[in-house]
C-alpha cells in the first residue's frame, strides 16, 4: 500500500511500519492512564556551584509500564505533547514537585538561594491558565515561589513575543526563575532573547560532551558563557561528566554544573540525603 505524503514523496508501508505503529498506539494509550495507575515518579539531579555546593535540583519525571517497561522521558514527553495528555502531566508534576520542595524547606534542607528547576514544555507555558495554575501549586503546597524555577526551552521564543513577555514579567514577579535549556540548539532570536526576564542560560550537554577536545563546542560555549554575563544572566553548563570538564568550564566563566560528575539524577529520598551533604560529589 502506497500513500502520498506530498509532492514527489510516496511512503510504503511494510510489516516493520505497522509494529511501530501500534507500538506507538499502545503507548499512547498506556500513557493515558500512567496517573492514575502512579507509574509516573520524579527524581532529582543536583546542580552545584564552583565550589561544588548545592545550589538547585532539577526535576525529571520517569515512567515505568508493566507493558513497555521504562520508557525515557525523550520519548514519552513528545508523545504527550502530541496527544496533549502533557498538561495533566504536567500539572501532575508541577504539584509532586512542589509537594517535594515543601518537605525539604520543612526539613531546613533548601539552601540560601536554592532553586528547584521545573521543566515546562510549551503546550504547557501556553495555556491561558498557566499564571493561576503556579498561584494555586504554590499557595496549596505552600512553598516559598523563590524557590522555583521554570525552565522553557527556546521553542517558545519565537511567536507572540508580547504576550510571551507578559506571561514571563508576571511569573518573575512571583518570585519565579526563568532558565533557557538546551540553549544554543533551539533557533531563537537572540533579539527577542534581550527583551525577556530569563534568569539562567542552561548550555546544552551536546556542547559539554567534548568541550575538551573540539574548539568548535569551546567557541560556542565561551560565546554562550560571555552573552549571559553581558545580559547579567546566570549560566549553568549541563552533562558535566568529569573533573577536567568542570576545570575548563571554570576557566571559561562558567559558574554553575550540573551533571553525572556531581550526581546522576536521584529519588527523592537520595537527594535528601544529597542536600544534607550538601557538597558533591557524594563521599563514598
Ligand atoms: P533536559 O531537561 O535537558 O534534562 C537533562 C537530561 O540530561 C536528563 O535526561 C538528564 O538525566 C541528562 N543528564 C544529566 N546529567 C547528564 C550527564 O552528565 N551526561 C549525560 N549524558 N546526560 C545527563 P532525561 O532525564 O532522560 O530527560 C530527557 C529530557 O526529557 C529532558 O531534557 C527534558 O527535555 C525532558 N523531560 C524530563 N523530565 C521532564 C519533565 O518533568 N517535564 C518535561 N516537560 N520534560 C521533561
Ligand atoms: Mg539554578
Ligand atoms: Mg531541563
Ligand atoms: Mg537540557
Amino acid at each position: 500500500k502506497a500513500k502520498s505524503g506530498g509532492r514527489n514523496t510516496f511512503f510504503f508501508y511494510n510489516a516493520n511500519m505497522q509494529v511501530l505503529a501500534d507500538q506507538h498506539l499502545s503507548m499512547e494509550k498506556a500513557l493515558h492512564s500512567a496517573i492514575d495507575n502512579n507509574e509516573l515518579y520524579l527524581n532529582y539531579q543536583p546542580q552545584v556551584n564552583q565550589t561544588h555546593h548545592i545550589t538547585g535540583a532539577e526535576v525529571l519525571v520517569r515512567w515505568k509500564n508493566p507493558e513497555h517497561g521504562f520508557v525515557p522521558p525523550d520519548q514519552f514527553i513528545p508523545l504527550a505533547e502530541e496527544t496533549g495528555k502533557i498538561l495533566s502531566i504536567g500539572a501532575w508534576i508541577l504539584h509532586e514537585a512542589c509537594s517535594q520542595l515543601a518537605q525539604w524547606e520543612k526539613a531546613k534542607l533548601c539552601p540560601k538561594g536554592f532553586r528547584l528547576a521545573i521543566n515546562i514544555s510549551p503546550k504547557q507555558f501556553e495555556q491561558t491558565d498557566f499564571i493561576s495554575q503556579l498561584i494555586n501549586v504554590i499557595s496549596s503546597t505552600n512553598v516559598n515561589p523563590y524557590h522555583l524555577e521554570l525552565e522553557l526551552t527556546e521553542g517558545i521564543l519565537v511567536k507572540n513575543l508580547d504576550a510571551l513577555t507578559t506571561k514571563m514579567d508576571a511569573i518573575r514577579q512571583m518570585g519565579i526563575a526563568l532558565s533557557i535549556d538546551d540553549f544554543g540548539t533551539g533557533y531563537s532570536s537572540l533579539k527577542y532573547l534581550k527583551k525577556m526576564p530569563i534568569s539562567q542560560l542552561k548550555i546544552d550537554k551536546s556542547f559539554i560532551a567534548d568541550l575538551l577536545t573540539d574548539t568548535n563546542d569551546q567557541a560556542i560555549t565561551g560565546t554562550i558563557i560571555a552573552m549571559a554575563h553581558h545580559m547579567q544572566m546566570e549560566i549553568i553548563a549541563e552533562g558535566v561528566e568529569d573533573i577536567p570538564t568542570v576545570e575548563k568550564l571554570t576557566s571559561m566563566g562558567c559558574t554553575h554544573f550540573q551533571g553525572y560528575y556531581f550526581s546522576r539524577p536521584v529519588s527523592a529520598e537520595d537527594c535528601t540525603l544529597l542536600l544534607q551533604q550538601e557538597i558533591l560529589p557524594a563521599k563514598a
